[in-house]
């Protein structure tokens, strides 16, 4: 269960951790400094962050005709659509294709939407060899801990850090360089993708026109994990889909520029359907995942649903000063950052994640910065007002009335001062924390002092 207790005792574990710091200010750094250059390519950022803004909003509007106009069109090419209605029954029908194609390795390309629905345990459960074949995802699983990072899962790791793992795990050279271990991963991997039965990937957006899957990726990965398996099996959230196909001309460029600094990812892929009768490659069958899981209640919630016009490129996590303090395992969740704390509670529930919203400063960062200008503070502030009223901070509400109550009561304000720093102590002084100064009360109160005459 995830909890306040264990997000702060991570939260604080982290932020005091000399290590983490030094490695996230160099990363984040090289980050920032990346992203000033992809967004150059522009000639009018702003315009395309409108257009960009302006299609989502279309497609929130016709969601239900666009994912239709998807399944038509992918259904006639030969690929097969399965709606899943939550977590579970997506897992349900990855099982049955297993089963019916008797598979026994599964081959990934990286996919936040297989953290959501936690397939990754499922399969393995079941007996299946899994292997993640994003060089960071890799290293996170050989760590056997989930992605740090919706863009960069491995951001938390300096390369020594990673020489010592590969080190460890198959002898590679102590001091070995990243190209040495990109070298040594690229020959284990290319076996595993010609003998996998099954690849898995998720989808960056879904053409409705068209009925194609597009896939964005810099290493070539996602392409052999979709192509050389006889199945391809695609999750995709339901908020995916876009209209047209030009409509990439512009959401292809955004999502690499705010999440890489690049100006176009590299291996940029639109899968369409199974192999076809005069084709040479790509699977015999392929399956799409359309996944709702608390969606359809964020698409009925007009605070909200903005929220869904997220592309999922990690740019709020990098812009908000507690992601860059706190680090994403902090969350404990598949989505952290601020994109995390809007949209956790809604997807699984604000007794389990109704806490995350209190985690900014709603300096605005993430809203300046996130390419599709969904107004994330604000939803952070609907979202606290949410977890007070489904009585997940129910603690937090009593306090509040208890505070609201001394402080409108001018005999309580009067008390003496040892009284007024007990009852303080009392409840709040564990909150405060240990490392900052606890603030002091005057001795009188500003009613004792007016009395007095001391004012002036
Ligand atoms: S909310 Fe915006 S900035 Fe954050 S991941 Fe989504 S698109 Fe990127």
């Amino acid at each position: 269960m995830k909890t306040p207790k264990s997000f702060l005792q991570k939260s604080e574990a982290k932020a005091f951790s000399a290590d983490h710091r030094r490695t996230i200010s160099f990363n984040m750094g090289k980050y920032d400094a990346k992203v000033k250059e992809g967004k150059s390519q522009f000639f009018d950022l702003e315009k395309a962050r409108k257009l960009a803004k302006n299609i989502k909003w279309q497609v929130m509007e016709n969601l239900p005709e666009l994912l239709l106009q998807f399944e038509k069109n992918f259904t006639s090419r030969g690929g097969q659509i399965i709606w899943a209605e939550s977590a579970e029954d997506a897992l349900e029908a990855i099982a049955g294709i297993v089963e019916k194609h008797a598979a026994k390795t599964v081959v990934k390309s990286k996919s936040m939407i297989t953290e959501e629905i936690e397939l990754n345990p499922f399969l393995e459960n079941m007996g299946l060899e899994l292997l993640e074949t994003d060089l960071g995802e890799y290293i996170v699983q050989l760590r056997e801990e989930p992605p740090y990072h919706i863009v960069t899962p491995a951001m938390h790791l300096n390369r020594t850090e990673i020489a010592e793992l590969f080190h460890r795990k198959f002898n590679t050279a102590p001091d070995a360089t990243p190209e040495e271990i990109t070298a040594f991963v690229r020959r284990l991997l290319r076996q595993k993708f010609e003998s996998a039965d099954i690849g898995i990937s998720g989808a960056n957006f879904l053409i409705a026109e068209t009925g194609s899957v597009a896939l964005t990726e810099n290493e070539g990965n996602a392409r052999l994990a979709t192509t050389f398996p006889k199945v391809h099996i695609a999750i995709a959230g339901i908020e995916k889909v876009l209209p047209k196909i030009s409509d990439l001309e512009v959401f292809w460029p955004l999502l690499a520029a705010f999440g890489t600094g690049q100006q176009l990812t590299v291996y940029n892929s639109l899968l369409s359907g199974p192999r076809q009768p005069d084709e040479n490659d790509g699977p015999e069958a392929m399956y799409v995942i359309l996944l709702d899981n608390g969606r359809s209640e964020i698409l009925a919630n007009p605070e909200k649903r903005q929220s869904l016009y997220c592309i999922r490129c990690g740019s709020c996590l990098n812009a908000c000063p507690v992601y860059r303090t706190i680090g994403g395992h902090s969350y404990e969740a598949p989505y952290s950052g601020p994109i995390g704390a809007v949209i956790m509670p809604m997807l699984e529930g604000y007794e389990k994640y109704g806490h995350l919203s209190g985690a900014s400063s709603l300096c605005g960062a993430c809203t300046e910065n996130c390419p599709m200008n969904i107004d994330l503070h604000k939803m952070l502030v609907y979202n606290r007002r949410d977890a007070v009223k489904s009585g997940a901070s129910s603690a937090e509400k009593m306090l509040w009335k208890l505070w609201k109550k001394a402080m409108l009561n001018r005999r309580s304000m009067n008390s003496p001062l040892f009284l007024k720093k007990l009852m303080v102590n009392l409840f709040f002084k564990k909150a405060w924390g240990p490392r900052r100064d606890f603030p002091d009360f005057a001795a009188e109160s500003f009613n004792q002092r007016w009395k007095k005459g001391k004012l002036s």
